[in-house]
């Protein structure tokens, strides 16, 4: 199959790593027959500086023309002080202009890594794998905020439809149809309507999806169990302001954040599936900007996403995240997630290496 994507690589270390995610669908193409064809497109401070707008209306419309997008990161102090514009503005402008409304970041620690973890080496084990859901574009950040006249009292609405219960639970069952096959409905039922709606639209959709072992969990719970106990998850499902918190507090678990992966879909069908967006977890990583230092391991494991959940190519994925355990099995690692007795290796190399394993 042929795939188009747009790559927007952005500020700081973002086209170090977006470069090698381009390298990694190049030879996945080659190994198992697609073609991958790239178009770049500006979005955050180079985009600012080319046009003056941090997301320039020709980026949206090749954004929503194409199969998916693979973003890299945007930002930098050199437009932190920009009067009416900042460059973050392009990922908001994106996810809405997209209709993105879910947000998957797993939190995986690969083996060779779990000295990395916070966590103590018998509650974490040898790995970990789960993934966090988020409903993105609504909720309590969507709802009426306001002050009172006096200004001393203030108010924010979370405000749930059934339609946007649905759509988001829907992605949370099809990851975990695609994974281990357990998804945990996090919310706040014995206290908040909205949470109540939410579970009375997931016990209806458990009932459709005899398959997935389908629970219930309370948020603040939720967040002890993911230090107690984190392996107990597999997908976990939740709205805006929860995901939010929830999905920092599981990334910490994962140790490094040169790791960690991250998609947003919505409902709109490309030629090949459906439109999602495509981005490591960090930021612009100004202080090691085009130094070939940039783990883009969490950029490439981001491309692994694409393949899976845009395009349903679970071989593909799944040879691309096999790749990089063999690499890191071998020793391998960036500067962010290095060790004694390891080898210490740049941004080019890591992506070749991991290349060369598919
Ligand atoms: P950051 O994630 O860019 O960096 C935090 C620390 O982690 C830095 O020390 C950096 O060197 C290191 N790091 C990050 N990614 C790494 C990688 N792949 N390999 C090795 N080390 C890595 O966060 P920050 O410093 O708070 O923000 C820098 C800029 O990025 C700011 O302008 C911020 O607004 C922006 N930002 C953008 C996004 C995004 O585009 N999605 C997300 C967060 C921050």
């Amino acid at each position: 199959m042929d795939f188009h994507i747009v790559t927007v690589s952005g500020d700081g270390i973002g086209p170090d790593v977006v470069e090698q995610g381009k390298r990694i669908l190049d030879k996945v193409g080659e190994k198992f027959g697609h073609s991958f064809q790239f178009e770049e497109q500006l979005a955050g401070g180079v985009a600012i500086d080319a046009t003056g707008e941090p997301l320039p209306e020709q980026t949206v419309e090749a954004c929503l023309k194409s199969d998916s997008v693979l973003l890299g990161a945007v930002g930098g102090p050199k437009w932190d002080n920009l009067p009416n514009v900042r460059p973050e503005q392009a990922l908001l402008g994106l996810r809405s202009r997209l209709g993105l409304f879910a947000n998957l970041r797993p939190a995986e620690l690969f083996a060779q890594l779990a000295a990395a973890s916070p966590l103590k080496p018998e509650i974490i084990g040898h790995e970990l794998d789960l993934l966090i859901v988020r409903e993105l574009t609504g909720g309590i950040y969507f709802g009426e905020h306001g002050r009172s006249a006096d200004g001393h009292a203030a108010w924010d609405t979370e405000a749930y439809s059934t339609p946007e219960i649905e759509r988001v639970l829907r992605v949370g069952f099809d990851a975990a149809a695609k994974r281990r096959g357990k998804l945990t409905v996090v919310d706040k039922a014995n206290i908040l309507e909205t949470s109540r709606l939410w579970r009375e639209v997931a016990r209806a959709m458990a009932a459709e999806h005899p398959d997935i072992q389908c629970e219930y969990l309370y948020v603040d719970n939720c967040a002890m169990q993911l230090i107690r106990d984190p392996k107990q998850f597999d997908v976990i499902v939740t709205s805006n302001m929860f995901g939010d918190i929830l999905s920092d507090e599981a990334s910490m678990l994962a140790g490094s954040i040169g790791m960690l992966a991250s998609a947003s879909l919505g409902d709109r069908a490309s030629s090949k599936g459906i439109l999602g967006m495509y981005e490591p977890i960090h930021g612009s990583a100004p202080d090691i900007a085009d130094q070939d230092l940039a783990n883009p391991i969490a950029t490439i494991l981001s491309c692994a996403m694409m393949l899976r959940y845009s395009f349903d190519l679970q071989a593909e994925a799944d040879a691309v995240r096999s790749a990089v355990e063999r690499v890191l099995d071998k020793g391998y690692r960036t500067g962010d997630i290095y060790s004694e007795g390891t080898q210490k290796v740049g941004t080019k190399e890591m992506g070749a290496l991991i290349a060369a394993e598919i």
